[in-house]
């Protein structure tokens, strides 16, 4: 009942002569039915946003930011706003990664700013939440991941909810070539599952909870098989055209 998303996040990487030759072989590599049952996303860096967007704007995949302000317009040096990512050609964006939140300071409070500005400019928010190693092995995985949860969505209503993305990051699989298992991250995807059902209960059956972290093309089948696992954050296997397609078949 819920279509899958895959998303691509290329983090800090590409330059525009390999950007155009990834996005067309993944254009051209996805067959026309895939799309029936997967939505497909791409989240280049900011500077490469607009040339992306052009190149898909034949296609039916997204593209999206991995950050945004939650500020509208000002004096806020290096930002970018929402509706500059919508005049961009952006849908969705990425929104809490663990990297902005460990490298860049950035707050649940600012989460949670930004979630709102995403949907008033009427973009899909992909909501990141994931405990590190320390909180998985001192038994906090759980609370962790639904106090971000909770946090971010604090104050929206339930048909607000329902326009959010979430995304199940465990950080100690991010990059590291160490995946949840399959039952390791429905667990945690359930536990999301419920809470979102405490926020709102009509509407929380419809919500997209996606895992990331270090999926690739072996592992992404056993990853979706899963019933609170709607797709995937994909990092260093977007940046392969046939690794991510493979993921995107998966998924379909
Ligand atoms: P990797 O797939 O490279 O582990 O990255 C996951 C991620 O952070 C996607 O946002």
């Amino acid at each position: 009942m819920r279509k899958a998303l895959v998303i691509g996040n290329w983090k800090m990487h590409g330059l525009s002569s390999r950007n155009s030759e990834l996005v067309e072989q993944i254009a051209s590599g996805i067959e026309d039915e895939a799309f029936s049952s997967v939505d497909i996303g791409m989240c280049p860096p900011f500077v490469y946003l607009q040339a992306v967007a052009t190149q898909l704007a034949e296609t039916a995949i997204a593209v999206g930011a991995q950050n945004m302000s939650q500020h509208a317009s000002g004096a806020y040096t290096g930002e970018v706003s929402a509706e500059m990512l919508v005049d961009s050609g952006c849908g969705l964006v990425i929104l809490g990664h663990s990297e902005r939140r460990a490298i860049f300071g950035e707050a649940d409070v600012d989460v949670a700013a930004k979630v709102q500005a995403a949907l008033q400019a009427g973009l899909l928010p992909v909501v990141c939440v994931g405990e590190t190693l320390q909180q998985r092995e001192s038994g906090e995985a759980t609370a962790v991941v639904v106090n971000q949860l909770e946090q971010a969505l604090s104050g929206l209503s339930a048909d607000n909810i329902a326009r959010v993305v979430v995304a199940y990051e465990p950080v100690w699989a991010i990059g590291t070539g160490l995946t949840a298992s399959p039952e390791q991250a429905q667990e945690i995807h359930k536990v999301l599952r419920v809470s979102l059902y405490d926020l709102a209960a009509d509407t929380a059956d419809t919500v997209r909870i996606l895992y990331g972290g270090s999926v690739n093309a072996g592992n992404a089948q056993a990853l979706f098989a899963q019933p609170d696992i709607d797709g995937g954050l994909i990092g260093g296997a977007s940046l392969k055209a046939q690794e991510f397609i493979a993921i995107c078949r998966a998924a379909a």
